[in-house]
């Protein structure tokens, strides 16, 4: 690793060394960004790697909230706003009971790149709380979404922050969080996006992250002449990314066998009927096992890791972070997997990622991979400024386009860096140059 890069490392683990989340993703990005520093020491003379690794600002809160039986809870909120040199904080809320600052950082840091990456003017966050929405009665859900805005609502707006969802934050959560933000701000702006479609959401935003996915890896498949069509397919999670990725991968001509929750997987060698894993985990949020008492033919497993022992071509994690380990890899690897992409934020180990690669699977990064959620949370927000709506079609088409540009752009870097087929490096040089060269025209700020 080149010397300034390493030294920035070093810091940061002496500094936050209980963050292993945040410094795993920073050692992932840092050895991509050495090449950079390379060929650019006038990087180093301004410090652009102490000031991209350091957020702009960190809000920490209470959010206190009374549950069903009249008791008081209190969680605790967070807003990373890591970096707007291109354009307003961008990047979801995630309610889950590991969110921690650790967990906050490291997917900051990553949405920098991952929004520098669609080539649109938007800025990286993130946020969320430690909060639980599983097993809580929908007025808890608005009550503790209510809470949450009653202090967010002071750090965000259209023009300088648009929060979105994440895991655990959907379309119910989004209308509770919007519509109490509206009541107490006065304002009616794009200031969260994933907003339902009556109230100034997009057409294609809630399929656009598994759609996008499938889109980059249609193109990484292609550029070594091969397709989805005839290919079995693993998709982890069962949540919003997960499904749409099933859907779009099956369109595509692929057959999805299994798909899992956190508590276990399901195998179906007939394909995953998707119609009722959405029955299931979206109408009648149910656990994934529910789906052997419908589909007999089917098998469930307890557990999260198994589902990457089932024999696959393509595997698209789509749960979580850290869900796809060294064994995991080692199992896709024996079984003749041809290429892993990344649904979920960091979803695979920094052991993993490099077994894969040693091994010549192709490997398509979160950052670039699933950028096509923010990147249409991005057309909602040029949307709402023009007080119009685009057709399905129309999202769809501007989604496939900017896909395609992200792996162009990945593709290249990475050649041009030395390290063709590579899209990891790829994705990380291509996002960082852009808002390497911001912050030096905005000069010592
Ligand atoms: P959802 O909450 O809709 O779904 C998450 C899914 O992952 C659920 O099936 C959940 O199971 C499962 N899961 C959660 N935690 C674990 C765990 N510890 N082990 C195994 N499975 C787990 O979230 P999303 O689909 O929105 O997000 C999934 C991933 O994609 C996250 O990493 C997120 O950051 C990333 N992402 C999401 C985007 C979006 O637009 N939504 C955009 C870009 C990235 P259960 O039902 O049991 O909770």
């Amino acid at each position: 690793m080149n010397a300034y890069a390493e030294s920035v490392l070093a810091q940061l683990k002496k500094r936050h060394s209980t963050q292993k989340e945040f410094l795993q993703a920073a050692t992932e990005i840092l050895e991509s960004l050495s090449l950079v520093f390379d060929k650019h020491p006038e990087y180093e003379k301004a410090g652009i790697l102490e000031r991209f690794v350091e957020p702009e600002r960190m809000i920490t809160f209470r959010v206190t909230w009374i549950d069903d039986s009249g008791k008081v809870q209190v969680n605790t909120g967070y807003r990373v706003q890591y970096s707007s040199c291109l354009g307003p904080y961008k990047g979801g809320l995630r309610f889950h009971p590991s969110v921690n600052t650790s967990i906050i950082k490291f997917l900051g840091l990553e949405q920098i790149l991952k929004n520098s990456l669609t080539g649109l003017p938007i800025g990286g966050a993130k946020g969320g709380s430690n909060f639980d929405p599983k097993g809580k009665s929908d007025n808890e859900i608005m009550r503790f979404c209510q809470a949450f805005m009653a202090e967010l609502y002071r750090h965000i707006g259209a023009d300088l922050d648009v929060p979105a969802g994440d895991i655990g934050v959907g379309a119910r959560e989004i209308g509770y969080l919007y519509g109490f933000y509206k009541k107490i701000k006065n304002d009616t702006s794009c200031t969260l996006t994933g907003r339902g479609l009556a109230y100034g959401g997009s057409l294609a935003r809630k399929e656009a992250t598994g759609y996008g996915l499938v889109y980059f890896t249609r193109e990484m498949l292609a550029a070594a002449g091969q397709s989805f069509e005839g290919k079995t397919v693993l998709v982890s999670g069962s949540g919003n990314v997960a499904i749409y990725a099933h859907e779009k991968a099956t369109q595509l001509g692929a057959k999805v066998v299994a798909m899992s929750d956190s508590l276990g997987y399901v195998y179906d060698p007939d394909g995953i009927d998707l119609d009722l894993i959405k029955q299931i985990k979206e109408a009648e949020r149910k656990r994934i096992s529910e789906y052997v008492k419908r589909r007999p033919g089917a098998v469930y497993k307890a557990g999260c890791s198994g589902i990457w022992t089932i024999p696959c071509d393509i595997a698209l994690p789509c749960a979580t972070q850290n869900e796809l380990d060294e064994e995991g890899a080692q199992h896709l690897i024996s079984n003749g997997c041809i290429a892993v992409a990344e649904g979920a934020n960091m979803p695979t180990t920094l052991e993993a990622i490099e077994l894969l690669q040693s091994h010549d699977v192709m490997f398509g990064p979160a950052k670039a991979a699933n950028a096509g959620g923010v990147a249409t949370s991005a057309l909602e927000m040029a949307q709402s400024s023009q007080r119009i709506y685009w057709t399905f079609e129309e999202v769809d088409q501007r989604l496939d386009t900017i896909m395609c540009n992200i792996f162009r752009n990945c593709a290249e870097a990475a050649k041009e860096y030395g390290h063709e087929g590579n899209y990891l490096i790829g994705a990380n040089i291509a996002g960082f140059i852009k808002v390497a060269e911001s912050m030096m025209a905005f000069g010592i700020v």
